[in-house]
């Protein structure tokens, strides 16, 4: 469900405004730009909507990551296996949000692209009706029908696929969602969270590691739940009452399996 929500928030992000300014610094990091951009409404939505899906992909790499290392850490009280169970946990997770990412916003663009050929065909072989169309589109946003004709013959006479693309797709032809920095930003989000349980189980001592990791866990989930209702405008204690029990089940759920089966096998 997470990687649903962040997938739409994601997609909203990458046709917004400010994807123009990304595309042409394909491999920067999504952070990486804040400087010498003039906030205004759009760019500014656009780049919290990149936030919240930043801090739901390390919400998801902090839940899935402290479940792993904790069902380890409650089979073995070696540091070895909960270091290599975590990091492939990581790496794994990692690599299946980048590609579900990568996978759900090539499937976007996709679709985009054939809406935009389609419009570009009836552009060339109806332009009459096309006209016609896009005078109804500016009529039915509140223009007298004079002035949506006048407006409709101008932006056709300036750029009408362009117009077309706008005002009956609400996409820039110019700034489509690009796959890969969706995928590498999921990637480096959930990289991000996993860290978090991976260092707080293996820096204090064997009988500490499984009660630091959990408040760890608990507190930055209380924090990113908080941070990320407040980023979507919303009350934080329901988001982030779901975090926390979401995360105290699949630590206790682990830490259960945890325990069996390493009375089992040990
Ligand atoms: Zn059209």
């Amino acid at each position: 469900m997470l990687v649903q929500v962040r997938q739409t928030l994601l997609a909203e992000a990458l046709t917004g405004d400010e994807d123009k300014r990304m595309t042409s610094e394909k491999t920067a990091a999504p952070d990486s730009e804040e400087h010498g951009h003039e906030p205004h409404a759009e760019g500014l939505n656009s780049r919290l909507n990149w936030l919240r899906a930043g801090v739901l992909g390390a919400n998801d790499g902090i839940v899935s990551t402290a479940g792993i290392v904790v069902g380890v850490a409650a089979a073995t009280a070696e540091r070895g296996p909960v270091f290599t169970a975590g990091i492939a946990g990581l790496a794994a997770g990692a690599v299946s949000m980048a590609l579900g990412e990568y996978v759900s916003v090539s499937t976007q663009r996709d679709t985009e692209s054939a809406m935009l050929a389609k419009e570009k065909w009836e552009l060339k072989h109806q332009p009459d009706a096309e006209l016609a169309e896009l005078a109804d589109i500016y009529e039915s946003k509140g223009m007298s029908s004079e002035t949506a004709e006048r407006a409709a013959t101008e932006m056709t006479e300036k750029d009408a696929f362009a117009a077309h693309a706008e005002a009956e797709l609400g996409i820039d032809p110019d700034d489509l969602s690009n796959p890969w920095q969706a995928a590498f930003s999921s990637a480096v989000s959930f990289t991000l969270g996993a860290l978090l349980p991976l260092i707080a189980i293996l820096v204090p001592p064997p009988s500490w590691r499984i009660p630091v990791a959990v408040i760890a866990v608990l507190v930055a989930l209380a924090l990113t739940g908080a941070l990320g209702a407040y980023l979507g405008k919303s009350s934080p204690w329901r988001p982030t009452a779901r975090m926390l029990i979401g995360g105290s089940i699949a630590m206790a759920v682990t830490y259960g399996i945890g325990s069996l089966v390493g009375t089992a096998v040990g």
